[in-house]
């Protein structure tokens, strides 16, 4: 280690977020919260500190990571917000729902008395990586996520841009052994002048070789 530093504090984001409707349904996706939590595992056992700040899933919290759970985008938002400024590496590896309804209703909508074409008004939510993105010192290293059906390389690349990221791990959702919901995944590591390819292998591999990537950046 040539770094000062005994370790690196790492926030890292996971799984889906869910945007109420009514006290009963909501919208959200299918995000099964595995690439967030490995990477967060990852990283607790190189020895860092780790805030994850999640949606809700079917996982067990890595041990001795310090788990902030939260349902909405906006809760969301505020806790990473929270957590940002003290973080050296940041990791959004969660699906954040882009629109949430508009209005919370308070009672269980009646499906009696709405029309058969019924129409939801929803409202964006803020893209906090894009906030991120904006707000980042020198020092941090602020890496985001980009699921692709097509195009994966050409549109992680714009985001990358776009949102002013150091990193970001494109992954192909298309296939069904890989991405959403599956233990595996494959991914390309994209940088403004730098890209590698991480071939297929489980989540929780691919979860240590970009913690250990990221953390030589910093010079770990
Ligand atoms: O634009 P897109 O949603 O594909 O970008 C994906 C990346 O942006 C992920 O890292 C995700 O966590 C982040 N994101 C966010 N806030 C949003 C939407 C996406 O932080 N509202």
């Amino acid at each position: 280690m040539n770094n000062p530093q005994k370790r690196l504090r790492f926030l890292i984001t996971a799984g889906p977020t869910v945007e109420p409707i009514d006290p009963v349904r909501f919208l959200s996706n299918r995000s099964s919260g595995k690439m967030g939590f490995a990477l967060a595992n990852q990283a607790k056992k190189l020895g860092h500190e780790v805030i994850l700040v999640a949606g809700p899933t079917q996982l067990k919290a890595p041990k001795n990571v310090n788990l902030i759970s939260i349902q909405t985008a906006l809760e969301m938002h505020d806790q990473v917000l929270k957590n940002f400024v003290h973080a050296d590496i940041i990791i959004k590896a969660a699906a954040v729902c882009d629109f949430r309804p508009q209005n919370f209703q308070a009672q269980k909508i009646k499906k009696e008395g709405i029309a058969e074409n019924w129409q939801l008004n929803l409202v964006r939510n803020p893209d906090i990586l894009a906030k991120l993105g904006q707000l980042k010192q020198k020092q941090q290293l602020l890496v985001g996520f980009a699921a692709e059906s097509e195009d994966i390389k050409q549109n992680a690349t714009k985001k990358l841009a776009a949102k002013n990221l150091d990193w970001i791990v494109a992954n192909d959702i298309s296939q069904s052994q890989t991405g959403f919901q599956a233990d595996e995944n494959e991914a390309w590591l994209i940088g403004p002048n730098e890209e590698l390819f991480l071939p297929r292998t489980s989540k929780e591999n691919l979860a240590k070789q970009i913690v250990q990537f990221l953390a030589k950046q910093k010079g770990f």
